[in-house]
């Protein structure tokens, strides 16, 4: 066998397990396509290269002009008309996705893990035909595959991609300048984020999305607040409507939609389709390597990551899931760690979710909608920002925290948060209910003041009506 252990794709969960499989002494290498102008590997998958990490930069630039044009005025701060360099936001995010890819080569050269470039099928359960970018095939034999090839958008029928004027997720990180009129299609987490970026910088957004309720992930008492909150920053979203159809021309896209059962027509100078992605296997498996794809075109696996061949896993987007970086990259380690013969489980029901919004929007574990379906009795403790001394000081103090815990053990089981640095204060809460943690343990931590954390310490005491800085 050339190598103990084959990986294909570079993306968070295919690097991830190839660096920890090399880090448990198995003779690894990781196999991607993707490159640079000068045909270097470029690793990192969609997090690195078009997803997490250049949106998260792009949202950090454009909340920074918008602090600066509306923003800093009730601190008694005025800058004259802030001036946008867009071409320059642009160069510093690429300049971090560069510098975070080459990091991940170097993760490989560190960890010893064999680098190969090009795109690999499984021809068996030992077998990878791996054809590089002129077209040469090689083939690789290992006694455990990894498949981590990730994810693509979807493409929807009556709005088709062009790459100009109907763009997806990964045009939309590119845009060279601010168009006056977008439309989003889908109001999911890239609608909302993508939406968030453009509208800062000075486009009038527009969301279209299908399904009546927005985020039904969430609960609708915390829903509120955020729709509330969006129509403030003039993000307009309009709910249970269907985009039947488009024509592009010089002038931008004019789009006909189904809003309440009435057809309109809407023209802007830049679409965004982001309805969701899908599972990315074509030309990954061999007709007859025995792999299971489900109905929706994922790798069957089971809880542990292992295909229905017993030495071939599968992570990441390819599988069943959340579609993110932090569960893909868990997987790649709990893949590895099998391998190598280590007991590794990942807690699915503690994978925690962030939407990069301003505020911020972050959920784990489960909600009421959750727990009345399974019949469990719970009790609830809701804390508003508007009363956490940090967050007015900051003069950031919308949103709230929410935390849901069973009736009787008192074990917190869901934590929803809308408000600035939820995705940090989420953390803490986690950690807590990875080790069963009570509402009452919650309360009688110790929470630094001023911090916008204690709102989740107040939430907590609110669960058992104990709450001191609201009203219980
Ligand atoms: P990918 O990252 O898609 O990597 C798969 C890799 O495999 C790619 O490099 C691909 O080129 C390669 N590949 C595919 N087929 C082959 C083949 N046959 N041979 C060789 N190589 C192959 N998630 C978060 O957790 N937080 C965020 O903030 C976040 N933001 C996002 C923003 C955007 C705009 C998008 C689009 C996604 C975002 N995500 C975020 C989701 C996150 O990017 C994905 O969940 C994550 O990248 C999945 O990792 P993966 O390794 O499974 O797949
Ligand atoms: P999504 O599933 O979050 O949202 C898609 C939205 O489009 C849904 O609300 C859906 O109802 C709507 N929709 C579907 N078809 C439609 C249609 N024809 N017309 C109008 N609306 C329609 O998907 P996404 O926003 O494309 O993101 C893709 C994946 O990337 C997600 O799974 C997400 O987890 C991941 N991602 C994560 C982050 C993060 O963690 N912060 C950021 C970006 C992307």
């Amino acid at each position: 066998m050339d190598f103990d252990v084959l990986v294909i794709g570079g993306g968070p969960g295919g690097y991830v397990a190839a660096i920890k499989s090399s880090q448990l002494g198995l003779n690894t290498a990781c196999i991607e396509f993707d490159s640079t102008e000068d045909e270097k590997v470029k690793l990192g998958g969609t997090c690195l290269n078009v997803g997490c990490i250049p949106s998260k930069s792009l949202l950090d630039s454009s909340y920074k002009f918008h602090q600066l044009k509306d923003g800093l005025a009730e601190h008694g701060i005025s800058a004259g008309k802030p001036k946008l360099d867009i071409s320059k936001m642009m160069d510093r995010k690429n300049a971090i996705v560069k510098k975070l890819t080459g990091g991940v080569s170097h993760l490989f050269s560190h960890n010893k893990v064999t680098s190969i470039h090009g795109k690999g099928k499984l021809v068996n359960p030992t077998t990878v035909e791996v054809t590089d970018i002129k077209g040469k095939k090689n083939t690789y034999t290992a006694k455990n595959i990894i498949l981590a090839a990730g994810s693509r958008p979807i493409n929807i029928p009556s709005v088709p991609w062009n790459g100009t004027s109907v763009i997806g997720s990964s045009g939309a990180l590119e845009l060279e300048e601010v168009p006056k009129s977008l439309a989003i299609i889908g109001a999911g987490v890239i609608g909302l984020e993508l939406g968030s970026v453009w509208s800062r910088l000075g486009s009038k957004v527009e969301i279209f999305e299908a399904e009546n309720n927005l985020l039904p992930m969430l609960d609708r008492d915390v829903v509120k607040v955020i729709e509330r909150e969006f129509k403030n920053q003039n993000l307009n979203i309009s709910l249970g409507c269907f985009v039947k159809g488009s024509k592009t021309s010089r002038s931008g896209v004019s789009l006909e939609v189904e809003i309440e059962g009435k057809l309109q027509k809407k023209s802007f100078d830049k679409v965004i389709v982001a309805v969701g992605r899908r599972p990315f296997t074509e030309d990954l498996l061999a007709k007859d390597c025995g792999l299971e794809l489900d109905e929706r075109g994922f790798i069957t696996v089971d809880d542990y990551c292992q295909t229905s061949l017993p030495n071939v896993y599968a992570v990441g987007d390819i599988v069943r899931g959340p579609m993110l970086a932090h569960k893909a990259m868990e997987e790649g380690v709990m893949a590895a760690e099998r391998i190598a013969g280590k007991k590794m489980e990942v807690n699915y029901n503690l994978v925690p979710s962030v939407i990069y919004t301003h505020p911020e929007i972050a959920w784990v574990g489960r909600t009421e909608e959750d727990l009345k379906s399974d019949g469990v009795e719970f009790k609830k403790g809701n804390f508003p920002f508007a009363a956490s001394g940090r967050a007015l000081a900051a003069g950031d103090s919308a949103g709230l925290v929410k935390v849901l815990a069973d009736k009787d053990t008192d074990e917190v089981l869901g934590i929803q948060i809308f408000g600035n640095g939820a995705a940090e204060i989420l953390q803490q809460g986690l950690i807590g209910m990875e080790f069963s943690a009570s509402s009452e343990d919650f309360g009688l931590t110790m929470f630094s003041h001023p911090t916008v954390s204690e709102a989740l310490h107040e939430a907590a005491l609110a669960v058992n009506k104990q709450a001191i800085h609201i009203g219980n």
